[in-house]
């Protein structure tokens, strides 16, 4: 998973649930049928009917709720709609469970053998909502997930029940899905009889304009990229885009040296009116960006990284995962402790692969490696929480939202983990004296044998063993020093090793003037540690420094800089000319309908990050990311 920003708050209910299974041990799992009437996608609504084996009794059901990747009790099921179960043609009293809200027990009247069930699922009309709960349809394309239109029996694994299902599309819409097709008539599709879970992990995009653009023309097994827009000219690309991917199937090949799936899809979504994230699944990944993602630079320069991240996942993460992210069901929870392998190291994989894969250059790599470290060189948070919290606590932090980031930072095992992970990929090198890298522990860990998709699972333990089959280290002492740490400066050990160093200078880099204005944001947060948006608005501060020593917190709105009406320009230009002066920054600032003044003694001009070279130690950081 990778999350943008524009997520709402969900909550998390602590639940027990009560399970009564109808089947008994010994009973064939039942296959059940599906199938989703997609047709009316621009109203956003999406009919499914299941037609599931039961027995007299009470029936069970649950509503997917703990989706792999999502890391969270995510399942939508506040878009669920239009609940209905019949039997023999009547209609069967339903209760939903009073500890749990996915669950549903239905009473299945004697005589039946099966019962007809039928479901909307009500996907959000606007941009809220996350991963597969979020905004997933507009007027020309759509994302199906299929954990968001199906139940399932209690007393069975998802490996254990099997799907057969079907599609309606909207008139003349193509599609692109890693599912097996059976058959195909006009816009209805068959897919081939799968498990639940094979099922869940594999979504189906479909659109008016979608492009298929194969990855590897001659290496098995297949690899393609299902695009689905909401123009026709946003898929448009020029040709190095596609050469940028077709590099990334190659370099991702020779990192692990095998691959676990029997082809792959990247879905991809170019839409400014779905939710933007990736999810990723073993043989594709949901990823999904603004409309102009494949064919503005600067959005090209902004999404480079997402669809490689997405795709390491099907390596770590889906056939490398920890043992306690690998459910029998959606229904158990997850523990999220390993997340800083599962996430922190599919960061730091999908980054290096922007450079070997031509997405970046050097230079904007390693300003974004820059940016990312000199972030977390100002999270305040590290004082109260160590990177394990983040990821211990993630599952009941989904959708915080942007403001007090620093203090709160809820998902720091993405990035702090890359640095840690460039860290070990330097460490490898010097104990080793440069024969062996990071690559060999991931060809050892991710790699063959390969084939179709399997789960095998590890523990803490593993990681250690198998990094000291490539580098005999303290790896014990590294990771925990690591994930206790408190800071208060970020663990910039691995960009020291590597022979560069984070500096500060008042030149924005490419990087951050791309996010500034994609975000409309103003990053002032390595000078007085503010971020704000471009109309003033804070989004974060960061404790300890100038403006919040001020007085100054998010949500406030500054309205003037020195007396004069505020502007991102105003600002810079403020910060700049307080290097020359004695006086204080003076800011004009609202908080609910209040004005007041604050003064910020701070005369060091603007900071914006930037890695030089350290030429005292050799360049792995180049050789890091040059193409394998
Ligand atoms: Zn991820």
């Amino acid at each position: 998973m990778t999350m943008f920003p524009g997520r709402t708050f969900r909550y998390l209910f602590l639940v027990v649930a009560l399970v009564s299974p109808v089947f008994g041990a010994g009973s064939p799992a039942p296959r059940i049928s599906l199938f989703v009437d997609a047709s009316e996608t621009p109203r956003k609504i999406f009919h499914a009917r299941m037609t599931i084996p039961a027995k007299p009794g009470t029936l069970t059901l649950f509503y997917p709720k703990w989706i792999p990747g999502e890391h969270g009790p995510t399942g939508p099921i506040e878009d669920l709609a239009g609940l209905k179960f019949t039997a023999n043609g009547h209609a069967l009293p339903w209760r939903r469970d009073l500890l749990d809200g996915w669950t549903f027990h239905v009473e299945v009247p004697a005589g039946a053998s099966s019962v007809e069930t039928s479901l909307d699922f009500i996907s959000p009309a606007g941009r809220e909502g996350i991963y597969t709960g979020g905004a997933t349809a507009t007027d020309r394309m759509a994302v199906l997930n299929w954990n968001a239109m199906l139940l399932y029996p209690a007393g069975w694994t998802s490996d254990e029940l099997t799907y057969g299902a079907s599609l309606r599309l909207p008139a003349g819409w193509k599609f692109g899905t890693s599912l097996p097709v059976a058959s195909q008539s006009g816009d209805e599709i068959k897919f081939a009889p799968v498990s639940l879970t094979t099922l869940i992990d594999a979504p189906v995009i479909t659109g008016q304009y979608l492009k298929v653009v194969p990855l590897n023309a001659v290496q098995t097994p297949p690899v393609e990229m299902d695009i689905a827009a909401d123009s026709a000219a946003a898929l448009e690309a020029p040709a190095d885009v596609w050469e940028h991917y077709k590099n990334l199937v190659a370099q991702a090949s020779a990192l692990f040296g095998a691959q676990h799936y029997r082809d792959y899809h990247f879905l991809y979504s170019l839409s400014d009116h779905v939710a933007h994230f990736g999810l990723e699944h073993h043989e594709s990944n949901d990823s999904r960006l603004g409309e102009r993602a494949l064919v503005d630079p600067e959005q090209r320069l902004l999404g480079s990284g997402l669809l490689s991240h997405e795709y390491v996942h099907s390596w770590n993460g889906k056939y490398r995962r920890p043992a306690d992210l690998a459910t029998p069901d959606y229904e158990k929870p997850m523990q999220t402790d390993l997340l800083w392998v599962y996430e922190g190291l599919t960061d730091y994989l999908g980054e290096i692969l922007t450079g070997r894969d031509g997405e970046r250059t050097p230079e904007q790599f390693r300003d974004s490696l820059a940016d990312t470290a000199a972030d977390l060189d100002h999270r305040s948070g590290r004082a109260w929480r160590n990177l394990q919290d983040t990821a211990d606590g993630v599952p009941s932090m989904q959708g915080a939202p942007p403001q007090w980031e620093s203090w709160r930072r809820p998902l720091d095992y993405y990035d702090e983990d890359e640095l840690n992970w460039l860290w070990a990929d330097t460490i490898i090198r010097q104990q080793t004296h440069g024969q062996k890298s990071l690559d060999d522990f991931c060809r050892a860990f991710h790699g063959a044998p390969g084939g179709t998709p399997q789960v095998k699972t590890y523990t803490f333990e593993d990681i250690l063993s198998t990094l000291n089959q490539v580098a005999a280290y303290d790896w014990r002492g590294f990771w925990i020093e690591r994930l206790t740490d408190h800071g208060p400066e970020a663990p910039l050990g691995g960009i020291d090793d590597s022979g560069w160093k984070l500096v500060y200078d008042e030149t924005r880099s490419e990087w951050v003037r791309a996010r500034e204005s994609d975000k409309a944001s103003v990053n002032a947060k390595y000078s007085i540690g503010l971020l704000l948006k471009s109309d003033g608005l804070i989004t974060d501060t960061v404790e300890g420094m100038p403006a919040a020593k001020a007085g100054i917190g998010p949500g406030m709105k500054v309205m003037a800089v020195n007396g004069r009406k505020f502007s991102p320009t105003v600002l810079r230009d403020a910060l700049r000319e307080g290097k020359n002066s004695s006086s204080a920054l003076e800011l004009l600032v609202e908080n609910t309908e209040y004005y007041k003044t604050f003064k910020l003694d701070y005369h060091d001009g603007e900071k914006y990050p930037h890695l030089v070279r350290d030429e005292s130690k050799p360049d792995l950081l180049t050789d890091i990311i040059k193409p394998r």
